[in-house]
């Protein structure tokens, strides 16, 4: 019924996250529309991202620039580093403007299961930025899973001979949810972190 390089198209977006086959033809299908105003404008959009993306050295980051800006940066506070799985992560963090110090993505957890051992993730980098003792602090912003919960003790550990201080984000009761919703786990881990 299609030619196929919109048969491509197709199953290039359904490969997307979020996006099934029904999905990506309803979105090829949109561009087909405005092939000037939108298609184009997408196309020249993804291939300058394609060409200039980067993988941040220090921390990780993807950006147009090596080191990103979140790390050349120097209104932040270059003594607490956020440590998270994803860059999906650091955008989350960022668009809530609530960490005004730096980032550094681990790019998964430890996971026995799956075969993620420690030399898979940004671990060598993240210790050697707490040797030169400019770092006060290291917020540890895992899953709520047991990989997560793993990947945070382990981490500690390697923190331990350091001067670091190392925390971790609470978790608890979500704001504007109600208690008779949360899972067993969720509830009794709030009620434990009250203050
Ligand atoms: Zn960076």
């Amino acid at each position: 019924m299609i030619g196929p390089e919109l048969d491509t198209l197709i199953g290039l977006f359904a490969k997307l996250p979020g996006l099934g086959q029904r999905s990506a033809r309803r979105a090829v299908l949109k561009l087909l529309q405005a092939p000037q105003t939108r298609m184009l404008p997408l196309a020249r959009a993804l291939a300058e991202a394609a060409m200039s993306v980067k993988t941040c050295a220090q921390c990780g980051n993807l950006d147009s620039q090596d080191p990103c800006g979140v790390c050349t940066d120097q209104a932040r506070d270059r003594s607490i580093i956020c440590v998270v799985e994803s860059v999906g992560d650091v955008w989350a963090l960022e668009r809530a403007g609530v960490h005004g110090g730096l980032y550094h993505v681990l790019g998964g957890t430890l996971s026995p299961l799956s075969g993620t051992g420690p030399d898979d993730l940004n671990v060598a980098a993240l210790l050697s930025r707490v040797q030169d003792g400019s770092v006060a602090e290291i917020i540890l912003a895992l899953s709520a899973t047991v990989d997560g919960a793993a990947t945070s003790h382990w981490l500690t550990d390697r923190l331990a001979g350091t001067s670091v201080r190392v925390t971790r984000v609470a978790q608890g009761v979500p704001i504007g949810g109600a208690l008779d919703v949360l899972d067993d786990g969720t509830l009794a881990t709030a009620l434990r972190a009250r203050r």
